[in-house]
């Protein structure tokens, strides 16, 4: 044996024994990971991926053959890929039936179309037969006093006990960060739109 195949070998070595350190640790978290129960899921943060990260736990979800219904409180001027496809698998959709908000540029207006869509959005945290649902860019709401924060919050922690409930959008609020059990902030490194790159169908919508 050469010095390289020698060196090889001790490196091949020191790897196995602590990849045999590291299953020790995860299998030990994984045994004490034994709690079962519906989480509520914030992803919030400036970067690109937290509607698509929620729309893809609700692939998931439909996948296992669960229940599913996204509530959507800013609706942009483009249809969206993911209500094309998931409406088709059962997937119930309520839309606020306004523009972005900078578009409308009516308070009141918001106000009532933001109250309409969390109706909708009350039903399904009151159905046990939902396993998960899905409340895309809420967090506006709740910055924009457009709903009420106590109600909303009243509403996710009187859901059903195995209900998983997502939420998207920038600036997420303190108490809801703090409520949630899994929280994800995606920061922006950079984004196409920055470059002067207009949104592209199938990647932004
Ligand atoms: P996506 O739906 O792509 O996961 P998102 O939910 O994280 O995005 P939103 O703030 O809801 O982000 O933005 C929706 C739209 O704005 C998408 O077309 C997305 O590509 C774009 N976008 C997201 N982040 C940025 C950013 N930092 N700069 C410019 N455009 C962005
Ligand atoms: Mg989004």
């Amino acid at each position: 044996m050469d010095n390289t195949d020698k060196k090889q070998q001790v490196r091949n070595e020191r790897h196995k024994a602590r990849m045999a350190r590291l299953k020790e640790k995860v299998d030990a978290k994984i045994a004490a990971a034994t709690d079962d129960k519906g989480l509520l899921l914030v992803l919030t943060g400036n970067g690109k991926g937290k509607s698509t990260s929620g729309f893809g736990m609700i692939t998931r979800a439909v996948g296992h053959g669960l229940s599913a219904g996204v509530v959507q409180f800013i609706k942009g001027n483009w249809e969206c890929g993911e209500r094309n496809l998931l409406e088709k698998v059962g997937v119930s959709f309520a839309v606020m039936n306004t523009g972005f908000t900078w578009d409308t540029q009516d308070r009141e207006k918001d106000i009532a179309a933001a109250e309409t869509v969390w109706k909708e959005a009350k039903k399904l945290l009151a159905d046990p037969t939902i396993d998960v649902v899905m409340l895309d860019e809420i967090t506006y709401m709740l910055s924009y006093d457009y709903l009420d924060l106590d109600e909303v919050l009243d509403a996710i922690s009187h859901r059903p006990e195995q209900q998983h409930v997502i939420v998207t959008g920038r600036g997420a609020h303190k108490q809801l960060l703090e409520m949630a059990d899994t929280v994800s902030e995606i920061n922006n490194t950079k984004h196409a739109f920055e470059a002067g790159i207009k949104v592209q169908k199938g990647i932004d919508w």
